[in-house]
């Protein structure tokens, strides 16, 4: 059985090309999200949390709508940890920009960034159906919210429960296909599959916009429930719902009193989603309660100095209500110092406990090789729980140098040789020599027949070897895809910053396919159609749908002029190969004819078939007859008969 990527028609979230958009988005079930749930479910979509549309509805103050973002792991490997987090964070602005320019008064506030743990780094966007339309792998598109939106999770507790949101977005890398996104349309979550870039940020606002019953151009979306709840073009470009995704939107959505370049980029009657978004917003700021704010947190200094081989403390403190535990994630920025260089932490987060004012976080500052100036990085406050930000919730990180050698030893990276698809292993990077200096040595990944993020999970480690450590492991996944395939490889090689040694900078892993296995279909394939006698004619056999098992090609000879016996010549593929190569050599006969025919039928072992292509038209191989009474007068026949071959070549079907 041979297995392809689908979509069910009955998908709880109906995807449009290029951006996307749901009916609805709620899920439920009561426990771990199974396929048999899925597949449950997917005959009941609710519309629960479906909010009725309001319109004109008058507002004096700013609302705010609180989000919880959620991501995949794999995006951090596939971004980085630390672009991957800017990324996440520039969410806010986007959408609070879109809103700004569409004079919608309202303003989101990411609440807190949070990494899923329900959902699986392997699942791919879509379902996997197998020939018979049955689902053999539920997308991430159901299982992510599944995981947001059902009690027993995780996600819902921290969406629902501890932060008491407004609105969910699920963030995980783009793989493939023409789907950027996805939203219930008037419901609470979204999803981006993201490439890190400005159209993904864009695709952010257009699916929360969704989200506020903000859809597309009319020739989209003709008869929706809203008139006016279309985009529109807007000069040169269009509004940020349209349905295109080719970076031309205007961050604004469509608002027929505001004019572009000269244009208007709204239509009262049909696009005006502006107005569709400022009568929902009220109501999806309700959703939930929100977190009530007890008190303020501060960081102790706006600045730090810190010596490259300390370690850099920093003290909270919170006033008001002390009495429960709280927490506050204190972010490291980029300045002169970086991320992956001078320190290695993207963020901490500092809990205070019940009754105590304040709280420490420690950062570790690499002690690296290079003398060099003064260099600083950035603290910054976020996502405080229960508290708000004091004018304290900034400040600058002094590294001071300190001057070591510059060797840091000898590195080698050990692999699993191969992986079983659906299985992970352990990747070992060992320093042996000099071990007292610190280092940073990056492991990244590079595909070879694999592919990062289809068939493995994309590597991107830093691994920090402090002062005294020889060894850091880290773990590498390959991934089951339900396609029978040939062997695949991938290479793990390590780099640093820092002028290191290698033993063994790279390894590489081979993903063994475990799908069921097919024999597949061979095409046995020729050019030419004559043959002087004794030359070997060679057939090139190609395997497709399949590369499971070995399997022996046979070519059976015949002459159809003459009563030769018939000659039986087999080829072997190999198990997991899919090329092969048939030879025979044609006999050197003593008989004297212009020319004589064979005709060669195929066979191929088990239930693998054959198809034979000479020149993709016959079988048919003409030999050339070179006997004659000898001496000058063969290379004189063979002169004379040559051209008239070529233009005696019979066809045969
Ligand atoms: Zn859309």
């Amino acid at each position: 059985m041979k297995f392809k990527h689908s979509l069910l028609a009955t998908a709880l979230i109906a995807s449009l090309s290029g951006t996307a958009l749901a009916k609805s988005d709620l899920f439920i079930t009561s426990g771990g999200i199974s396929l048999e749930d899925i597949k449950a479910r997917s005959a009941q979509v609710t519309d629960a949390s479906t909010l009725s549309l309001e319109t004109d509805t008058a507002v004096d103050s700013p609302i705010e709508l609180d989000l919880v973002l959620f991501y995949q792991n794999s995006l951090m490997k596939v971004l980085g940890e630390y672009e991957g987090y800017q990324h996440l964070l520039a969410i806010e602005d986007t959408i609070n920009e879109t809103l700004e320019n569409s004079d919608i008064n309202a303003f989101v506030t990411v609440k807190d960034i949070v990494m899923t743990t329900s959902v699986d780094d392997s699942i791919p966007y879509t379902q996997v159906t197998g020939d018979d339309g049955e689902v053999l792998q539920a997308g991430v598109d159901e299982v992510s919210s599944i995981a947001m939106l059902n009690s027993g999770f995780e996600e819902y507790d921290i969406y629902t429960q501890k932060w008491q949101a407004d609105h969910v977005m699920y963030v995980t890398d783009y793989r493939t296909g023409t789907t950027l996104g996805a939203a219930g349309i008037n419901g609470e979550y979204s999803i981006i599959l993201s490439s890190g870039d400005d159209t993904s940020l864009a695709t952010t606002a257009h699916e929360i916009g969704h989200n506020w019953g903000g859809n597309h151009e009319y020739d989209n979306v003709p008869d929706y429930a809203v008139a006016y709840a279309h985009a529109w073009e807007c000069g040169s470009s269009y509004t940020i719902m349209h349905s295109t995704n080719d970076g031309t939107r205007e961050p604004m959505y469509s608002n027929p009193d505001i004019a572009v370049d000269g244009v208007y980029c709204g239509d009262e009657v049909e696009a005006d989603n502006a107005r569709v978004i400022s009568g929902n917003v009220s109501a999806s700021s309700q959703r939930r309660e929100g977190v009530d704010v007890v008190g303020e947190v501060s960081l102790d200094a706006a600045t730090y100095t810190v010596y490259e081989d300390e370690t850099l403390v920093v003290t909270l403190t919170r006033t008001g209500d002390i009495s429960n535990e709280t927490s506050v994630k204190v972010f490291a920025e980029n300045d002169t110092a970086t991320f992956g260089q001078d320190f290695v932490d993207i963020y901490q987060t500092a809990t205070f406990d019940a009754d105590s004012s304040t709280a420490t976080v420690t950062f570790d500052i690499v002690n690296d090789l290079i003398d060099e100036e003064e260099e600083t990085f950035n603290l910054v406050l976020r996502f405080p729980y229960t508290l708000s930000l004091s004018d304290d919730s900034e400040a600058t990180v002094f590294i001071e140098n300190v001057a070591n050698g510059t060797d840091a030893g000898t590195f080698s990276i050990t692999a699993p040789t191969s992986l079983v698809e659906g299985d992970s292993g352990t990747v070992t990077v060992t320093r042996t020599g000099e071990t007292s200096q610190e280092v940073i040595v990056l492991a990244t990944s590079e595909d070879g027949t694999a592919e990062a993020e289809i068939d493995y999970l994309q590597v991107n480690e830093n691994l920090y070897f402090k002062a005294g450590e020889t060894q850091k492991t880290f773990t590498t996944e390959a991934w089951a895809d339900y396609t029978d395939e040939i062997a695949q490889t991938y290479t793990i090689s390590l780099s640093s910053d820092a002028s290191i040694a290698y033993e063994a900078q790279s390894a590489e892993i081979s993903i063994v396919d475990t799908d069921d296995g097919e024999a597949g279909s061979f095409i046995v394939e020729n050019g030419d159609t004559t043959y002087t006698e004794g030359e070997t004619i060679t057939y090139d056999i190609n395997r497709y749908y399949g590369v499971t098992g070995e399997v022996t090609i046979t070519g059976t000879i015949t002459w159809p002029d003459y009563d030769f016996d018939e000659v039986t010549v087999t080829a072997t593929v190999d198990d997991q190969s899919i090329t092969g190569t048939w030879t025979y050599t044609t006999p050197d006969l003593d008989i004297d004819e212009e020319k004589y025919e064979m005709v060669i039928s195929w066979e191929a072992s088990g239930e693998a078939t054959v198809n034979p292509r000479t020149n993709s038209s016959n079988t048919i191989t003409s030999i050339v007859e070179e006997q004659s009474s000898g001496g000058a007068m063969n290379i004189w026949l063979l002169l004379l008969l040559t051209p008239m071959v070529f233009l005696r070549r019979v066809s045969f079907k």
